[in-house]
């Protein structure tokens, strides 16, 4: 287990924050540091076929040992760090036997991990955790998929005993501005389908998402003097208002969960003359997913009859439900769930309440569930994994290569 935690630690110091405002890709420079480390590590553990393409995507193989043809599966994880908090000076601390006590991050500032908050710490009492230094992101989302799926080839090709058929793996820039499944080459890669090392606590193994789209609502009203305006004025603000008002209230993140989806209202700005309203449309149900964008549709269409077209609404769909994609091939999520349980994980499997690379990829050709990488509070100063998580996610990226190789 300290080779992991070496491994992964040597990979969170360094920076690799992505940035939504840039156009190009990578969309920061520096994720080219780590990228370019991982080319040469792949190569030093022996792995057939290294790429790094101009978009910063590394691809490589490991032979198949068996002297019949199986399906080629893959395993993918992302390189970059959120853009929602600093990757900067990553300084990370570990906590050998963890006494299910508070975890000071950060002692002059006062930054406490407590088990009192994060309930999900009681279950790695005696574990190695390792956090943050309360000042930066961990970085375990994705860089312990990372860390899980190198370790996991190498032990592969130090123990060629383990039969199994061709293996790709893939590392992607910008996942966390969605756009990590972007310039990924499924022909290429080439196999039948493959796993994101990308979800959260042990046990995870996710293979429905929301369907989603985004949609911009633009109000434009002539202002007349409030002194003069009967009869006369219509506000821009107040025709938004009404549209937000028509949306059904109990149908928002905040009282919604499991399979239930939402409208979102994120952003408005205005004057009298001219109002903006954006919302996001998520429901895991396809059929209802049309039935939300049709509902806003008709509010927008309804109170333009009365407006004479004051409204324009543009609405553009963002990502699906992978579900279609891997319900016709479900072996590949059985195979998942009997790998974890041979290692003795119970797995949980539940609707993703946003979306993930592997539905866009899934939609690409390359159908792809998501399975734990161990971390816990992505995104930010608490964000911790235990070192056991990642070495069970080894475990289990090593099953799935010899189940696979078994089942076929
Ligand atoms: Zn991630």
């Amino acid at each position: 287990m300290q080779d992991i935690i070496t491994r992964f630690i040597d990979y969170v110091k360094i920076d690799t924050q992505s940035d939504p405002t840039s156009n190009s890709t990578p969309s920061t420079k520096k994720q080219w540091d780590l990228a370019n480390k991982l080319v040469t590590e792949l190569k030093e553990i022996g792995m057939a076929d290294v790429t790094i393409d101009e978009n910063a995507y590394i691809m490589a193989t490991l032979p198949s040992n068996l002297d019949y043809e199986i399906p080629t599966i893959g395993f993918i994880a992302h390189f970059d760090t959120s853009p929602d908090f600093s990757g900067t000076h990553v300084n990370p601390q570990i906590i050998h036997k963890y006494d299910g006590k508070d975890i000071v991050l950060n002692k002059e500032k006062g930054i406490i991990l407590s088990p009192d908050y994060f309930d999900d710490l009681n279950q790695y009492k005696g574990q190695t955790i390792i956090t943050t230094d309360g000042t930066t992101l961990l970085g375990a989302d994705d860089k312990a998929g990372i860390t899980e799926i190198i370790t996991a080839m190498e032990y592969l090709i130090n123990h060629p005993e383990i039969k199994h058929g061709t293996i790709k793996v893939g590392f992607t820039p910008d996942e966390e501005i969605g756009r990590g499944a972007h310039h990924f080459d499924v022909k290429s890669f080439g196999a039948d389908w493959a796993y994101t090392m990308d979800g959260s606590q042990i046990g995870e193994l996710e293979y429905e998402n929301f369907n989603a789209a985004s949609a911009k609502i633009s109000v434009t009203r002539k202002s007349v003097h409030p002194g003069y305006a009967k009869n006369k004025m219509v506000n821009a603000l107040l025709i938004a208002n009404k549209i937000i008002s028509m949306l059904p209230e109990a149908e928002v993140p905040e009282k919604t969960s499991g399979r239930e989806g939402f409208f979102h209202v994120h952003h408005i700005q205005g004057e009298i003359e001219q109002a903006e309203v954006e919302l996001i449309i998520r429901d895991h149900s396809k059929s209802r997913f049309e039935e939300r964008k049709q509902m806003l549709q008709d509010i927008v269409s309804q109170l333009n009859a009365v407006h004479k077209d004051a409204i324009v609404l543009e609405i553009k769909d963002q990502y699906f439900n992978m579900k279609e994609k891997i319900e016709p091939v479900f072996h590949i999520v059985e195979i998942a769930k009997e790998a974890m349980e041979s290692v003795g994980i119970t797995p949980i499997i539940k609707p993703i309440r946003g979306g993930t690379d592997g539905s866009q990829l899934s939609f690409m050709g390359l159908p792809c569930p998501n399975i734990f990488a161990g971390g816990h509070n992505f995104h930010g100063k608490y964000e911790y994994v235990p070192a056991e998580s990642m070495a069970k996610a080894v475990e289990v990226i090593i099953k799935i290569c010899e189940l696979t190789a078994t089942k076929s």
